[in-house]
């Protein structure tokens, strides 16, 4: 009888919950020391039922870290030249230590216009040419959320991605695009794949690393895996469903991520210990 191996999940709950306790208690130290509470500003643009839940889920647990979050909502009609008056302000306004700008703002924006109003210094959400090229050149900067959380999470899970074979589905600059990134910079020889690459299946089961990131959901079964790999599940689709066919791929790999619990919680951690950073520089105390 064959014997079959289950993954061991790499949860991303216990290590989120301390990586927001120092944030939390980094916060506290600055309002002690300044008077001043961090705070972090989210605009969001319309009312799509995932990003408002998205963000009130991020202000929530501001709040929870002792972390003040100033909203702004904007209606969906919102004109490229409003949204970036209105980010361009929070740039400016030295009560507001970052800045979140919930994606996706609709497809009359010019996005890219938005995000760069936002000053590089105030960029916790790393969506900025500037925090992109830093993050590229690997010089110090804020990582985009997700990325930086999932690289926290193979620290954490003991997994040095150096000459280790990253295969990242998808190429989207908040998400598969800074996450081969970040893997390069730790030394992984990194294969991007997208919607036009061809043999997908044949390039995932080279992967020690496996990045999933294409918002499609369970679209990588077990049968896409090489043994023992490390698959890591970004993917967040309607139902909690990632973009790994959990069941399947838990049978071949050797670490995984669940959805939800896994990637989810590291990208909401990152954002609040960025936060506190940027708060610590601007008001002197970093
Ligand atoms: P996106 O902008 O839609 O990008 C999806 C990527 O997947 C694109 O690069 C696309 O290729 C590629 N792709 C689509 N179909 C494919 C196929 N059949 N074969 C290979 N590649 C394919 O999505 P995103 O914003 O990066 O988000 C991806 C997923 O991550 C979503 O489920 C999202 O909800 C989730 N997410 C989770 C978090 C979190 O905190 N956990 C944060 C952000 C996003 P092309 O470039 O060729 O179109």
């Amino acid at each position: 009888m064959p014997t079959t191996s289950t993954a061991r999940p790499m949860d991303g709950t216990g290590p989120a919950r301390r990586i927001t306790e120092t944030a939390s208690a980094a916060a506290a130290d600055i309002l002690r020391r300044t008077g001043t509470a961090p705070c972090l500003a989210t605009v969001l643009v319309g009312d799509d039922p995932a990003s408002v839940t998205y963000v009130r889920m991020k202000r929530s647990r501001c709040e929870k870290a002792g972390i003040r979050s100033r909203h702004v909502a904007l209606p969906a009609s919102v004109s490229t030249e409003a949204l970036v008056e209105t980010v361009t302000g929070l740039s400016q306004d030295p009560g507001v230590h970052g800045i979140l700008l919930q994606h996706p703002v609709g497809p009359h924006i010019d996005e890219r216009a938005a995000f760069e109003a936002i000053a590089p210094e105030k960029d916790v959400d790393g969506v900025t040419m500037h925090s992109f090229a830093a993050m590229g050149f690997g010089l110090p900067g804020f990582v985009s959320c997700t990325p930086g959380g999932i690289m926290r999470l193979l620290d954490e899970y003991g997994v040095d991605p150096a000459g280790k074979h990253a295969v990242v589905v998808g190429r989207s600059p908040i998400l598969g695009r800074p996450a081969g990134m970040l893997l390069l910079q730790r030394d992984a020889t990194v294969t991007y794949c997208h919607s036009r690459t061809t043999g997908l299946s044949s390039i995932m089961r080279e992967a020690d690393i496996l990045l999933a990131a294409v918002g499609r959901p369970r679209f990588i079964t077990g049968a896409d895996i090489k043994p023992g790999a490390v698959v890591v599940d970004a993917g967040y689709n309607p139902g909690n469903v990632g973009d790994v066919d959990f069941d399947t791929a838990r049978e071949r790999a050797g670490l995984i991520t669940p959805v939800p619990g896994g990637v989810g919680p590291m990208t909401i951690a990152v954002l609040l210990a960025q936060t506190v950073e940027a708060a610590a520089r601007a008001l002197g105390v970093g």
